[in-house]
């Protein structure tokens, strides 16, 4: 076996190791399936990592993703630790290990599963054939900005975007769409913020390197509410961090569940990969967590830092057709299932399909 990759991967808190032990399933069933090898790590990472070592993102778990081929992650946070200093906070550990790996691209796609169209809270005509991908700037904005702080009676963050931060995600979302329909809607609040009309000026820079791209510009008010309105109007929108944030939450339910949409960090050097969604406690240990978006999150790891695209589609293959053939999680149980799984029981059944494909 001559194709071996190192990956790290961090379980982190609630549903965190239930999710990424099925992800790890469904990776050992293309891995066989396509001849090559993958070596997991562990790391700690959140509210665990604070528990052992008093951190939340321990020296070594830095170490460790930086010397390995791609970082797999589940999801980390737990009211337990809610209460501690906000340097002690599982989300630091998150917020830090992205800004050490310099994974300033968010890639998080939208796609609606035909078999899954009614689970979207919108009509079916809205949502079938969805197929957008929210590229968001991941360490920079009001997340980070300085000054902050907060006084006796006020509080402040600050929005600031430098023009290399600005192109460089830039350049991410434009590279995108040339894969895809070749559309960007870049998403900003430029009738308001300064930051924004520098936002704006950089993406038209930028998109004269694109000449193929159709460039659109939305403010983030009229973007929140053209989601809902008529979702397949885009391809790719392009956005800062907290609007990112946002809308990409907003365009998860698209889809029906939040437990099935994945998402790609990515920078000049590394790759982490997760789902969008946090370690949902209130569903921790019952067994009944959707693993899709993790699944699928390997998937994109496979394509993205691994350059395994045959095992990646695979994946994507054997993810449809579990649905195809009605098998569903509780949080997608009400439509057209056929059997109703657990988390390890969709695992499995997502790794059988594996083992059958032919692409
Ligand atoms: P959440 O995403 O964890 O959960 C929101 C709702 O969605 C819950 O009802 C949950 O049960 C459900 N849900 C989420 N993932 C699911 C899945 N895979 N299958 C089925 N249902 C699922 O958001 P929250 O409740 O706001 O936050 C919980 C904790 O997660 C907090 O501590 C928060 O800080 C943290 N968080 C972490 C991340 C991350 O690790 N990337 C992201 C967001 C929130």
């Amino acid at each position: 076996m001559n194709r071996s990759y190192k990956v790290t991967v961090i379980r982190g808190d609630g549903i965190g190791p239930e999710i990424v032990d099925e992800a790890i399933k469904v990776l050992d069933a293309v891995s066989h399936l396509k001849g090559f090898e993958l070596k997991y790590d562990d790391a700690l990472m959140g509210g665990i990592a604070y528990d052992v070592t008093g951190e939340p993102l321990p020296k070594e778990t830095i170490e460790k993703a930086q010397s390995s081929d791609a970082i797999l992650f589940g999801a980390i946070g737990g009211t337990q630790w809610d209460n501690l200093p906000r340097e002690l906070r599982p989300e630091t550990g998150l917020l830090s290990l992205r800004k050490a790996l310099g994974v300033y691209a968010n890639l998080r796609p939208v796609k609606v599963y035909d078999e899954l169209v009614k689970a979207s809270t919108l009509k079916e005509e809205v949502v079938k054939g969805v197929d957008l991908v929210v590229v968001r700037e991941l360490i920079g904005g009001i997340y980070f900005g300085e000054p902050k702080g907060r006084e006796e009676d006020r509080a402040y963050n600050t929005m600031v975007y430098s023009v290399p931060e600005i192109r460089r995600i830039a350049h991410v979302a434009f590279q995108t769409a040339m894969k895809r329909t070749k559309k960007v809607c870049s998403v900003d609040k430029a009738n308001v913020l300064d930051v924004s009309q520098l936002w704006r000026d950089i993406v038209e820079e930028v998109a004269k390197e694109y000449p193929e791209v159709s460039l659109s510009h939305m403010y983030v008010d009229n973007a929140a509410m053209q989601l809902i309105r008529d979702p397949k109007q885009f391809d790719v929108i392009l956005t800062g961090n907290i609007f990112g944030d946002i809308l990409s939450d907003e365009a998860s339910m698209l889809s029906g569940s939040i437990g099935l949409l994945p998402s790609a960090s990515i920078g000049d050097k590394f790759g982490l990969y997760e789902p969008i969604h946090g370690s949902a406690p209130d569903i921790s240990g019952m067994g009944i967590a959707n693993p899709i978006a993790t699944i699928s999150s390997a998937a994109m790891m496979l394509k993205y830092a691994l350059g395994e695209e045959e095992a990646a589609e695979c994946i994507e293959w054997a993810i449809a057709q579990a649905l195809k053939d009605g098998y569903r999680t509780k949080d997608m149980s009400q439509y057209d299932a056929k059997e109703v799984c657990s988390t390890s029981e969709i695992g499995s059944i997502i790794a059988n399909y594996v083992g059958k494909c032919k692409k």
